[in-house]
Order: structure tokens, then sequence, then C-alpha cells
């Protein structure tokens, strides 16, 4: 294997949130080929977890048994095909699509520019902001299975919903085909100037955070609906609502899994007392407990 394999590795460097326990192990593949030398290397009755940027993910302190396979840093090819399509591997970070594309004069993924993820979470997660949806540009994806087969997806073989895509079991993006309209670099470099005003002065940016943690739900704002149960500044542990958005929970440094966990179940049932609405994680709880 060309890529580096790293025992018991602490996860809390690895998610947005610095929380989590360690990883039994975890691959970061040279590149494609390599990871999937790699996986057919592993026995079937390995559990496989793949980690993008660990934006969108609560790591319990237990941590996650098994092996997690790291794209951070990792498949980062991107290109423009013959067909005109963007050619996009899991590894790269969501805002290199957009500068990439906006440069190619194509519209569509300026949306991406402020989502701190990888290109894999947001195919997984259908991540999406201002109106912009990841799976609304995806034309085709590129899926590697347990045993190591790549496998080529039509766009109509998944099932997308709002911030969540099925895919089957064992199955995990490898890249995807973007198809953007023609556009006109400028306007998409000033759309998305004005999106990353937007985040900064609504969302603490600059903080430890998993950005929304719960899905807005039908017709509704979990943000307005989590603040007008007086929760903003709400602590437990060092969880804390955040002050400057109710759908964001900040770590303020000493902050474990735990206590994130906690915070989530107490704002989660003082919604439904006050309001009788019944909020859903957008966030990925995985891992153990201690
Ligand atoms: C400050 C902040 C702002 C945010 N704003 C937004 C926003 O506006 N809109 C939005 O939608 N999200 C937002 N997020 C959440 C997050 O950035 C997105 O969900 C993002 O798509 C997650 O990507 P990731 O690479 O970090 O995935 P991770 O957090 O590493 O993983 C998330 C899930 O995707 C799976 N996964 C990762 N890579 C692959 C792969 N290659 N194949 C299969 N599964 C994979 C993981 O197993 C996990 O289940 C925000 C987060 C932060 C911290």
């Amino acid at each position: 294997m060309k890529g580096m394999l790293l025992k018991n590795e602490p996860l809390n460097k690895y998610t947005s949130w610095r929380v989590g326990g360690p990883a039994e192990q975890m691959y970061l593949p040279a590149d494609r080929e390599d990871l999937i030398s790699f996986v057919k290397s592993l026995d079937g009755e390995q559990v496989i977890f793949w980690l993008g940027l660990g934006s969108n993910l609560l790591v319990r302190d237990g941590g996650i048994k098994g092996t997690i396979i790291n794209t951070r840093g990792r498949l980062k090819a991107m290109q423009k095909l013959e067909n005109g399509n963007i050619y996009v591997e899991a590894g790269v970070p969501c805002a290199h699509v957009a500068r990439f594309c906006t440069e190619l004069g194509l519209t569509g993924a300026e949306f991406l520019a402020g989502i701190p993820g990888t290109m894999g979470g947001a195919l997984k997660m259908n991540a999406g902001a201002f109106g912009g949806e990841t799976w609304s540009i995806v034309d085709k994806a590129e899926m590697l299975n347990a045993e190591g087969t790549v496998i080529q997806r039509q766009k109509d073989e998944f099932e997308v919903a709002y911030r969540c895509v099925k895919t089957r079991a064992n199955e995990w993006f490898l890249a995807a085909e973007l198809k953007l309209q023609a556009g006109e670099s400028q306007h998409s470099q000033q759309q998305i100037k004005a999106l990353l005003e937007k985040r900064a002065l609504t969302q603490p940016t600059n903080k430890p955070t998993c950005g929304s943690v719960f899905m807005n739900p039908e017709g509704d704002f979990a943000a307005r609906l989590i603040e007008s149960c007086g929760l903003k500044g709400y602590q437990i542990g060092g969880a804390c609502v955040s002050e400057k958005h109710a759908n964001f929970i900040e770590n303020t440094g000493t902050a474990t899994a735990a206590d994130i966990e906690a915070l989530i179940a107490y704002v989660q049932q003082q919604v439904k007392l006050q309001q009788q609405v019944e909020l859903k994680t957008e966030v990925c709880t995985v891992g153990e407990s201690l």
C-alpha cells in the first residue's frame, strides 16, 4: 500500500466540533487506485466508515470501531470532461469546486463555496445552501463497494431527499460528474462573495461547530423554534447553543461529545414540549459512548 495506516487515531483532530474518541484504524489513501487496492485487501467483515472534512459529524467519545477511510487532502482530482461535465473526486473541498466552476464560466455550483466539507460529504448529505443543492447539479456518480469494485451509477439510481441521500449498503462515493450551465464568471464571483458575507454575518463561522444541527421542519426553521424556546446561550458542560444562530451548537473549548449529545437531546425535548415540533438531527452521530 502507498497510503498511510494509522492505529488508534484520535478523531477530535478530524472533526469540526473538535470532539470524538479514537478510530481503531484509519487509512489515508495515496490516490484512487491505492484506495481500491486497500479496500480489496480488507476482509469482508470489517466495518468501513468514510470521513471527509468531519464538518457534519458527531463522533462519540468512545471512538469508532473498524476502519476509517479518510479522504481529507486525498482523492482530489478535478477536471472538465469532453462532454462538458465536471469530474470531481470525493476528497475535493466544496469551496474548490465552486471556484473551479466559476473560473470556467459555469454557473450552478456557487452555493458550494461556503460549505466546509468535501464533495464526498456533500454527495452523501445532499448539502445545500441559499437555494442551491448538491444533487441538483449531479449527473452521475462513481461508487466504490466493500469488495473494491468501482460502479458507475446514474442520478436516478439514488433516493435523494433534504440533507439525505440513500446509498446501497457498503457503497461509497469515489467521484461525481456535475452538469452545470454556461454562466458569467464575474457574476458567479459576486454571488459567492455575497453568500460568504451573509454567512459570516449570520453564523458563528469562527467557532468549532458542525453547521446546522437540526433539519428545518416543513414550513418552519429549526433556529426560529429553538430561539423561541429561549435556548440561545443554553449550555451543558462545554457545549452551548450559539447566541449568533440558534441552530448551531458551539464547543466553547472543553466540550465532550457526550455534552453535545446531551444538549441536542435537551433542545429536542424543549422544542417538543414548548412548540409541539419534533426536531430531527441533520448531523450524523457515530461511534461508541464511553
Ligand atoms: C460552519 C459550517 C457551516 C455549514 N454549512 C452548511 C450548509 O450551508 N449546508 C449544508 O448542507 N451543510 C453545511 N454544513 C455541514 C457540512 O459542511 C456538510 O454536511 C458537508 O457536506 C459535510 O461534508 P464532510 O466532507 O465534512 O463530511 P463528513 O462530516 O466527514 O461526513 C458526513 C457524512 O458523509 C459521509 N461521507 C463522507 N464522505 C463520503 C464519501 N466519499 N462517500 C460516502 N459517504 C461519505 C460520512 O460517512 C458521514 O456519514 C456546515 C458545517 C459547518 C461546520
